[in-house]
């Protein structure tokens, strides 16, 4: 379908947040406390007897929406969401990074929830017009940017098991600074033991909303024993290193090897983890996308082989991790530096995306 096949009407906020409102919450936007004045929205409907089709695409006034009590997402989980960054060069254009490969995991995401897939083409559109709109909430600062969050959920109402005929689409906005807060340190891990987020077969790889309410207890264990995030295992697969609650992540070796846990099927096919692969090659290390187990990443801290470990995804870019705690062991350290080789990614990345490096593959997309 092509956008101009979909127009998009525009109802603008009677209530707008006052510049000076807006102004003190840029100010210290926290992460994801605070939205933009407006929402993208597309419907989609299958159509008795012919083809399902996207329509209705909008720009509505930020708000709560009504929803019919028998809605398949609030009973099934049919809820399947993106999020993404756009961020203000000096010379005053709007960029977002990679958008089309968020376009390309939602359509992924969708397969596996049964649910539409929106072409690329009005993914991009929602964005722009959105972002048009409400750019005057992207925050400055240091790492500062306007989040995006596009997400599909399941609308018809119906109790039966079923994939839903009537789903929408939407994207909300909001600006966001450091997600963990303060200064950049290393980050605890706690390693659930417990709990698994994902199971072969599941829904791992997907962007769904169940695998994150599945997380909550072992992110609650992790914080109770004073960690950030919490590290899933595969335990039928020699233990396995799998993802973070909401990050990908990387360990450095001292010979040059950047090695991440390949993509199994099982773990989100993080953005920043294909982009950081990519900075790995430009720089000439030996980048690997493979089987790393618990004991390898013991034994390699231990040795010295393994010299820095650090997690990465779109919230929080590129964090250093300082140590893995269990209940019964800690690899690492609460007091270790952000390791040279994860800052020095850091850095350019973040340039990349805020416009002081060169972006020679092509990431940015102007909006
Ligand atoms: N893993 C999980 C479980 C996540 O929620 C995220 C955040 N989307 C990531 C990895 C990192 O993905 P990305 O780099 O695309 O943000």
């Amino acid at each position: 379908m092509t956008v101009s096949a979909l127009e998009f009407t525009q109802e603008l906020s009677t209530n707008p947040k006052s510049a000076s409102e807006r102004a003190t919450i840029l100010a210290n936007p926290g992460f994801g406390d605070y939205f933009t004045d407006h929402t993208a929205v597309i419907d989609w409907k299958a159509a008795e007897g012919g083809d399902a089709q996207w329509q209705n695409a909008r720009i509505e006034p930020y708000g709560p929406i009504s929803i019919d009590p028998a809605a398949g997402v609030l009973h099934y989980g049919q809820e399947i969401f993106e999020g993404l960054k756009v961020y203000r060069h000096a010379d005053g254009s709007v960029v977002s990074f990679r958008p089309e490969a968020n376009a390309a995991r939602l359509n992924l995401s969708a397969r596996r929830l049964a649910l539409p897939e929106l072409p690329e083409e009005l993914f991009l559109e929602s964005i722009r017009r959105l972002v048009a709109l409400d750019q005057d909430w992207i925050p400055d600062g240091d790492g500062a940017a306007l989040y995006l969050r596009p997400f599909m959920i399941a609308t018809e109402a119906f109790l039966g098991v079923r994939p839903a005929r009537e789903v929408s689409y939407r994207v909300i906005a909001s600006p966001a600074g450091n997600y963990f807060g303060g200064e950049l340190k290393p980050v605890s891990i706690w390693l659930s033991s417990k709990y698994a987020r994902a199971g072969r077969g599941g829904t791992g790889e997907a962007k769904c909303g169940g695998n994150y309410a599945a997380s909550l207890i072992a992110q609650m264990e992790g914080e109770a024993n004073g960690c950030k995030q919490v590290l899933f295992l595969d335990e039928f697969n020699d233990n396995a290193v799998e993802e973070l609650g909401g990050m990908n992540v990387f360990f450095v070796f001292a010979d040059g090897r950047l090695v991440t846990p390949a993509l199994s099927g099982t773990i989100l096919h993080g953005i920043t983890r294909s982009s950081v692969l990519q900075l790995g090659r430009d720089r000439g290390m030996d980048v690997q996308e493979r089987k790393i187990t618990l004991d390898e990443w013991r034994d390699g801290v231990a040795s010295g082989e393994i010299t820095e470990v650090f997690a990465c995804g779109t919230a929080a870019v590129i964090t250093p991790v300082g140590q893995l705690k269990s209940e019964t062991e800690v690899i690492g350290s609460e007091d270790a530096k952000p390791g040279e080789v994860t800052m020095s990614i850091r850095e350019q990345l973040l340039g990349i995306q805020t416009g002081t490096v060169e972006d020679t593959h092509g990431w940015l997309t102007r909006l």
